[in-house]
């Protein structure tokens, strides 16, 4: 087992529903003889750090990042994002503006999750990497890996390396709403109804799962915080037990049964482990 010493967590400015101090405050609980430190935005923290003076930009890093997160940005589903992809310079202005304006929530931006997570790794400090170390990113933005397998890519919660990333718009978009819901939206879709009826009926389809600004956001991101700390103390990914807040959701009713389905937050294994 590889104890951890230390714990960064990089909030995300865009989600005002989310209270990043509180999931800090969980992840203390749980990870008893690490230091666990809140931090602001990563990226839009490098780019503030490197201001040349008072209110003037270091326009180079700002520019920098910008072209390498249009260079992230996945395009197709059905398609691995190419090396050295050549963004269009529209794309690395929007990446530009969204930096430098944390007001803007805007999200549902698809990124290869180890590329996004290559930027990030070139902002950590060099005194603060190690296996003792754990950084924990949040974002607003969607994550995607490729898989080679079906040939497309996936929509992630969570991406656990180094540094690892939660994904709060994952959390609503990736795990699968019920089957019901899919079958509402294609019968919308075979009835040739027009695009603002469909969304008006698959919104009426009432299954329960993590919407946008769910007040239970706060709730589940707690689970998603604690899944690269267990990770990188015992080396497995995930839990098989459904009740058990490392459990690796596919559904939106597993996501929430493990999240906020009351009782335990960890299996009896995890918290052996964890909240010692
Ligand atoms: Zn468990």
């Amino acid at each position: 087992m590889v104890p951890v010493s230390n714990v960064y967590i990089y909030s995300e400015p865009r989600c005002g529903m989310v209270d990043f101090e509180e999931i800090a405050g969980f992840v203390r609980r749980c990870t008893p003889g690490a230091v666990v430190r809140l931090r602001g935005p990563l990226l839009e923290e490098a780019v503030r750090r490197g201001f040349a003076a008072p209110g003037e930009a270091d326009h180079g890093l700002l520019s920098q990042l910008a072209m390498m997160l249009a260079k992230a940005k996945v395009k197709g589903m059905d398609s691995p994002v190419p090396a050295g992809q050549s963004p269009l310079p529209g794309e690395v202005d929007y990446e530009r503006r969204r930096l430098a304006d944390t007001g803007k929530t805007v999200f549902g931006i698809l990124y290869d999750a180890y590329l996004l997570s290559d930027i990030y790794r070139r902002l950590l400090d060099r005194g603060e990497t190690g296996l003792g170390h754990v950084h924990i990113v949040f974002t607003n933005q969607l994550i995607g890996t490729w898989d080679e397998v079906d040939r497309r890519y996936h929509a992630r919660s969570v991406l656990l390396g180094s540094p690892s990333i939660v994904s709060l718009s994952g959390m609503v978009e990736a795990p699968a709403r019920s089957p019901g819901f899919y079958l509402a939206r294609r019968s919308a879709e075979a009835m040739g109804l027009a695009e603002e009826r469909k969304m008006e009926l698959a919104r009426s389809f009432d299954d329960d799962c993590l919407k946008h600004d769910d007040e239970r956001m706060t709730e589940a991101a707690k689970g998603y915080a604690m899944q690269p700390v267990a990770y990188r103390l015992t080396g497995e990914a995930f839990c098989e037990e459904p009740d058990c807040r490392l459990f690796n959701a596919h559904w939106q009713r597993e996501l929430l049964r493990a999240q906020t389905g009351g009782g335990d937050d960890f299996c009896a294994k995890h918290k052996g482990i964890l909240c010692e």
